[in-house]
């Protein structure tokens, strides 16, 4: 697909684009971001617009070169990921990766190969690639692909490109699901929940995450300072693991964050289908108090990602909550 159809990296697209148009591509990238945010999509949409019959910087979309790209099975284009029932990408898969690389491309102008995830090459493969990632045999592409670059041998980060990929908005992830045929009413409830991937936005159960989104915004309007019982029996009801809290976080997130929108005059919300719901929380406290709440929703999500007592943080975000309202 051409570039213009990727949600939400324009920023990328723009750099990829002029040096594509400039015929300065580099030898290797290293795409780093959370998995479902588009990596993959730019990685065959960049492969595509080198490949390209049509149009010399872009991906037209449907000559015989880019539909078989699309399709899955362009033959100069190589995935290396972890074989079935193996944690990691072996050394004997780069090598021979290597060979596939160094022999003439059938029909596109070079060869092109994606590893996905690169953390997942064990340190022999990966050092098998640092020659390949320099000097790439018949001038292939190569991109890599990982959750965080972090991960990787410095000697293989520095010898890639690097570019980040932030998560994808709520707004483009609803979006994507609505282009992905998701009735609106069930994407506007999951983009939210999404954490910037498309694809944890489509393994959400849907039902689920509709009873508990009732769940949490009731325990939220019964709220109240003068009655505490309402602030423990929330925290008791709402917390769990970590995982869990940091769902239920997300989810008080983008419901404040919402509420902030409608205080500040803005109409544009995400969590559209629950509108009274949100109006109710942005009415129950003045402007910057719904603010405030809103970093300290963040600050409890950042301490609960630190290992603090899900159930001991919840009580306290619940009490600020139940004191800031009119
Ligand atoms: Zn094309």
């Amino acid at each position: 697909m051409p570039f213009a159809d990727i949600q939400g990296h324009d920023r990328i697209i723009e750099v990829l684009h002029r040096s594509l148009r400039s015929g300065k591509t580099a030898h290797s990238y290293l795409f780093e971001g959370v998995p479902g945010c588009g990596r993959k999509k730019t990685a065959q949409t960049l492969i595509q617009a080198l490949f390209c019959q049509v149009l010399p910087d872009d991906a037209c979309g449907t000559c015989p070169s880019c539909r078989r790209i699309d399709g899955g099975n362009h033959p100069d284009i190589h995935l290396i990921t972890p074989l079935p029932d193996k944690r990691d990408i072996s050394i004997e898969q780069l090598r021979e990766m290597q060979h596939i690389l160094s022999l003439r491309p059938y029909e596109a102008p070079r060869k092109a190969c994606i590893i996905d995830p690169a953390e997942r090459m064990s340190v022999s493969a990966a050092n098998s690639l640092l020659k390949t990632l320099e000097e790439p045999p018949g001038n292939a592409l190569i991109i890599l692909l990982t959750e965080n670059a972090g991960m990787l041998l410095p000697t293989v980060r520095s010898r890639c490109q690097l570019i980040r990929f932030a998560p994808l908005s709520p707004e483009h992830v609803l979006t994507l699901l609505e282009r992905n045929g998701m009735a609106p009413e069930a994407a506007a409830l999951i983009a939210p929940m999404s954490g910037g991937s498309l694809q944890k936005a489509l393994e959400f159960d849907n039902e689920a995450l509709g009873s508990r989104r009732e769940a949490v915004l009731s325990r939220v309007a019964a709220l109240s300072i003068h009655q505490i019982a309402t602030v423990f029996d929330a925290a008791e009801e709402l917390s769990g693991n970590r995982d869990a809290t940091l769902e239920l976080l997300d989810m008080l997130l983008s419901f404040f964050r919402d509420a902030v929108h409608l205080g500040a005059g803005s109409g544009d919300i995400v969590n559209r289908s629950v509108r009274s719901e949100i109006e109710a929380i942005a009415a129950k406290r003045p402007f910057p108090r719904n603010l405030e709440l809103l970093e300290r929703i963040y600050e409890t999500r950042r301490a609960v990602q630190r290992n603090a007592n899900p159930k001991l943080a919840l009580d306290h975000l619940f009490m600020t909550m139940a004191g800031s309202s009119r």
